[in-house]
C-alpha cells in the first residue's frame, strides 16, 4: 500500500509531497510526481508537515496514573482543590488519589491542610500531589495506612505529621502503601497517556517510567511489550531506566543491554534522581536558599551516587541524572568525569558559568524543559541570588555548545510542544506577569523545532531514521494549521495539531 500525502508545506523541504510505505517515508517529491505512483491520495490542503515530535524526558505511567485519577492542574485555590477531590472520588478507586496543584497560583499560596482532608474524607485515604511531584499532603487514613505517625523520621524526606506535609523520601514511603498496580493497569496508564501525547504532536518520548510504582520493573517492560506486539501502542518508546540498587541494575542490564529493543520500546540510559524541585525549595544549591539556613535535599549519598554511574558504566551503560540545584550538578560532573561517556544531565536548571563550560567540555547531554519557564521565571528571584539567575536556564550556550534537547517532565508540565517552543524563543512567561528571562539565553524557532525532534534522535542514537521527513526514515509526522516558524512567536502556542501519524498510521485527528 503506497500512501501519498500531497500539497503540503514540508518542514525543511522545498517539496511539496511524500510518499508513505510500509511505515517509512520512500520518497520526497513534487505532488503531481507522488500521487501518480501512489494507491491512495490524501490532500493536504496547504497545511504544514512536522517530523513528529519527541519529548526527550518524561514519564509516561506517571501521566497515564494521573489521567486515571483526579487532575488538580486548573485549580485555582484550595477551595477549588478540595471540590475537586470531591467531585472525583468514586466508589471504583479504594484512594482519593490526586496531583498536579501548584499552591503559588493560589491566592494564600498554601497547601490544603490534613485537617480539611480529613473533614471530606475521614474514612478514606487521600494523598494529594504537589505539580513538581516532590510535595504530597496526605490525610489522617492515608498517614495511618502508611505507618506514619509524629515519631517518624524517614532519611532523605521531611514529614509533617501535623499538617500531614510529606517530601521527597517521605512521600515515597505513602506511595508503598498504596494499592498495588499490575501488568493491565499498567497497560491502561500507558494508553491513557499515549492517546494525550499524540494529540500535543508527540510520537515519540524517553520515558522514565520503570519503577514508578514499585521496585519491579517487568510488568512495565511486559506492559510495553505486549501493547507494541499488539500493535497499539501509539509511541515509540526509549525508556530512562531506574534502579533500586547496584544488584538491580547489574541484573537488569544482563538483560537488557543498552540500547537493546526496537522502534517502539528499546532500553536506554540508567536514571538517577539526585536531588528535588526549585520551586519546592528541595533542589540541592551549593549554597543556602536566601533567607534560610537550607540548601535542599540530596536524594542519596555521593558515595552511593558514584556506585550507580560506575556500576552502569562497567556494563556500557551511560547514566542521564537529575540536576536542578548547581550543588547537585557539581557532584554529577565529578562522578561523571571520573566515569568519561555520553552521559544526560536532566533538567541542568540552575547552572554557575564554570559549570557549564565543563558541561560543553565533555559534551554531556542537556535534557532540558524549556516550559518550564513559564512557572520558573517567576520564582528564580525569590530562589536564587542574582548571579546565579543570571547563569541558571542557559538554553542558548548549551545549544551551542552540546547536544541539547526537549521535554516537559510530563506530568510535571503538560506535553505541550508548541508551547515548549514558545517557551524556548521567548522565555516570557503566560500564566505569570513577569519580564522575559534572560533573553540572550532565547532559541530560535528552528533550534527549538530541532530541539523536539532531531536532538532526540541523535540522543537515541536513532538519527539515521528518525527525527526527519527524509526518504528512508520513519513516518512520523504532525499536520499543523500554520507554520512554526512563521509565526508571531507569542502566538505559537496558539497553532493548531491538526493530525498525527505514528509510522504512516494516523494516531490523532483533530476532529
Ligand atoms: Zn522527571
Amino acid at each position: 500500500m503506497k500512501k501519498a500525502f500531497y500539497n503540503a508545506c514540508i518542514y525543511g523541504q522545498s517539496h511539496d509531497a511524500f510518499l508513505v510505505e510500509e511505515g517509512v517515508f520512500t520518497k520526497i517529491g513534487n505532488s503531481k510526481d507522488i500521487t501518480s505512483l501512489a494507491d491512495e491520495c490524501i490532500d493536504l490542503k496547504g497545511s504544514h508537515v512536522y517530523p513528529g515530535f519527541n519529548d526527550s524526558h518524561l514519564h509516561v505511567l506517571n501521566f497515564g496514573f494521573l489521567l486515571d485519577n483526579i487532575d488538580l492542574s486548573n485549580t485555582k485555590s484550595v477551595e477549588e482543590l478540595l471540590k475537586a477531590l470531591k467531585e472525583g472520588n468514586d466508589d471504583q478507586h479504594p484512594w482519593v488519589i490526586a496531583r498536579g496543584f501548584n499552591n503559588d497560583k493560589y491566592p494564600d499560596h498554601r497547601y490544603p491542610l490534613k485537617q480539611e482532608l480529613d473533614q471530606l474524607f475521614p474514612d478514606k485515604p487521600v494523598a494529594v500531589t504537589r505539580c513538581c511531584g516532590h510535595v504530597m499532603i496526605a490525610n489522617s487514613k492515608a498517614l495511618k495506612l502508611a505507618g506514619i505517625d509524629k515519631e517518624t523520621v524517614i532519611a532523605g524526606g521531611h514529614i509533617d505529621f501535623e499538617k500531614g506535609v510529606l517530601e521527597e523520601a517521605g512521600l515515597e514511603r505513602l506511595k508503598q502503601a498504596m494499592p498495588k498496580n499490575d501488568k493491565e493497569t499498567f497497560k491502561r496508564y500507558i494508553l491513557k497517556a499515549a492517546d494525550k501525547l499524540n494529540s500535543y504532536g508527540v510520537t515519540s518520548v524517553n520515558s522514565h517510567d520503570l519503577l514508578s510504582f514499585d521496585d519491579n520493573y517487568q510488568n512495565v517492560i511486559d506492559a510495553y511489550q505486549e501493547l507494541a506486539k499488539e500493535g497499539k501502542l501509539n509511541i515509540r518508546v526509549h525508556a530512562q531506566c531506574q534502579f533500586k540498587d547496584v544488584d538491580q541494575l547489574n541484573e537488569f542490564i544482563d538483560k537488557y543491554p543498552y540500547l537493546s529493543g526496537d522502534d517502539h520500546f528499546r532500553i536506554g540510559p540508567q536514571k538517577i534522581l539526585l536531588d528535588g524541585s526549585l520551586g519546592a525549595r528541595t533542589a540541592y544549591l551549593s549554597r543556602n536558599y536566601p533567607g534560610t539556613d537550607k540548601r535542599g535535599i540530596l536524594s542519596m549519598s555521593v558515595e552511593e551516587f558514584d556506585s550507580m554511574v560506575k556500576a552502569a558504566w562497567l556494563k556500557g551503560t551511560p547514566s542521564a541524572v537529575h540536576s536542578i540545584g548547581d550543588g547537585a550538578l557539581d557532584i554529577i560532573l565529578d562522578t561523571f568525569e571520573k566515569y568519561p561517556g555520553e552521559h544526560g544531565i536532566i533538567h541542568l536548571q540552575v547552572t554557575r558559568k564554570d559549570q557549564l563550560k565543563r558541561i560543553i567540555e565533555n559534551k554531556y547531554k542537556a535534557i532540558v524543559q524549556t516550559i518550564f519557564l513559564d512557572y520558573d521565571s517567576s520564582i528564580v528571584h525569590k530562589y536564587l541570588s542574582d548571579d546565579l539567575v543570571d547563569s541558571s536556564y542557559a538554553f542558548k550556550t548549551l545549544y551551542d555548545g552540546t547536544l541539547l534537547t526537549n521535554g516537559s517532565d510530563c506530568p510535571v508540565e503538560l506535553p505541550n510542544v508548541l508551547k515548549g517552543i514558545q517557551m524556548a524563543v521567548t522565555r516570557k512567561s503566560l500564566s505569570f506577569d513577569v519580564k522575559a528571562y534572560n533573553p540572550s539565553e532565547a532559541l530560535s524557532v528552528a533550534q527549538a523545532i530541532d530541539s523536539y525532534t532531531i536532538n532526540p534522535a541523535i540522543l537515541e542514537h536513532n538519527q539515521d531514521h528518525k527525527g526527519m521527513i527524509r526518504e528512508g526514515y520513519l513516518a512520523d509526522f504532525v499536520i499543523t494549521d500554520k507554520a512554526i516558524e512563521k509565526e508571531d512567536v507569542d502566538h505559537i502556542k496558539d497553532i493548531k495539531i491538526l493530525a498525527t501519524y505514528l509510522g504512516g498510521k494516523p494516531v490523532y485527528e483533530n476532529a
